[in-house]
């Protein structure tokens, strides 16, 4: 049983700001721009949380991207993610400054995060949520998510406990303008080991070898789907993607074939992308699939069955056999002077 708390004690929306070898992850500033709404709404602050070594410059980016304060532990034990370390310091500073609204991205950290402080702080945690709001006058965050295999949304609230806690699948909130004329103030929190606080060494970190760009933040996906017939129609995609500067995404019929690894799922269940350009080829239209590719700025869809559902949400439609299909583009695209740009 969670103990009873004094809402009005709990202030300041924060967003935990995820960084990797020193980089800040874009999901970071598409949940300030998303907190910053929550935040105006309250009337309270809009803060974020880092944690790494040598933290000073990202503190500032992030003032950049509209926190009003930046709270810092800096400290060489936090330069990678460790579950027992980041929950131990984060969780600390709930205790102390009483955040009333925490989001995280909901990546492989975020999900191993999340729990572990939301179990500390003996609150609840929505994860995956895709819209958020404020929902009446007492501040309870109305959390949006998928649920039911996607049929239908359900919106859940932690009205008892704070802070209240949910996870954002990157891609899915828009990011907000980097403004170099911002300013705000960075809190350093107090890093204080004791024996045994952390348990995980990090031995060595080998780093997946894959493209350089990923999924979620790709300007252009080339995303395949049963209609490939087998794994050999990704290689055909692959050389389209090559050409146009993107990367190649799947449906879950095509990871659950094996035709491409499960990192390259697209949808409720993989990754949600926000690209320029989503070229789906033999791809149906699943509501799952769909909610993974709904904020993209242009949908092509190359399908040979003229009543494939994917022809409802496409902005462009090539009715026809991929495989002729996309050899054409590609030659297309190889005549001088065409760019993905036109
Ligand atoms: P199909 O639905 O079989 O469609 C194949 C299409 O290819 C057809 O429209 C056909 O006309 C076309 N086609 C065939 N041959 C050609 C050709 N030569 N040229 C052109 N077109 C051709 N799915 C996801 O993708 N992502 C998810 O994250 C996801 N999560 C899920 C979660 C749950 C809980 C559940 C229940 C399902 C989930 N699914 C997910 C599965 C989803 O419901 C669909 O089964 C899946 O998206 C279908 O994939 P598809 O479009 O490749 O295959």
């Amino acid at each position: 049983m969670s103990k009873k708390i004094v809402k009005e004690n709990w202030k300041g929306v924060w967003v935990f700001a995820e960084q990797r070898d020193g980089e800040l992850m874009s999901v970071a500033f598409e949940l300030l721009g998303e907190g910053r709404k929550l935040a105006d709404a309250r009337n309270t602050e809009l803060c974020a949380v880092l944690l790494g070594d040598n933290c000073a410059e990202n503190a500032q980016i992030l003032i950049k991207y509209g926190a009003e304060k930046v709270y810092v532990a800096d400290d060489p034990e936090l330069k990678n993610y460790r579950t027992d370390a980041y929950t131990k310091i984060i969780s600390e500073a709930i205790e102390v400054y009483k955040p009333e609204i925490l989001l995280m991205g909901a990546t492989h950290i975020g999900r191993d995060l999340g729990p572990c402080l939301a179990i500390k702080a003996n609150t609840g945690l929505t994860a995956d949520c895709t819209k958020l709001e404020i929902g009446d006058e007492e501040g309870n965050l109305h959390m949006t998510r998928p649920a039911f295999g996607g049929n239908l949304m359900a919106t859940i609230l932690c009205a008892d406990t704070r802070p209240q806690m949910s996870t954002v699948r990157p891609g899915v909130m828009e990011k907000p303008e980097y403004d170099e004329t911002r300013t705000g103030e960075v809190i350093n929190l107090k890093v204080v080991w004791h024996e045994g606080d952390i348990k995980a060494h990090i031995l060595e970190i080998v780093h997946a070898v894959g493209e350089k760009v990923s999924l979620a933040e790709a300007d252009v996906v080339v995303a395949g789907g049963a209609g490939l017939g087998n794994a050999k129609g990704f290689e055909l995609l692959q050389q389209l993607a090559d050409k146009l500067g993107g990367v190649v995404g799947a449906t879950r019929a095509a990871t659950d074939a094996g035709w491409i690894d499960r990192s390259r799922q697209v949808g409720q269940t993989g990754t949600t992308v926000r690209p320029k350009i989503y070229i789906a080829c033999g791809i149906s239209g699943a509501i799952q699939h769909i909610a993974g590719i709904e904020n993209s700025d242009c949908i092509i869809a190359i399908n040979k069955n003229e009543s494939a559902p994917i022809f409802e949400i496409a902005d462009y439609g090539l009715v026809g056999d991929l495989y002729k299909i996309v050899p054409a583009i590609m030659t297309e695209l190889d005549k001088e002077g065409v760019s993905i740009n036109e």
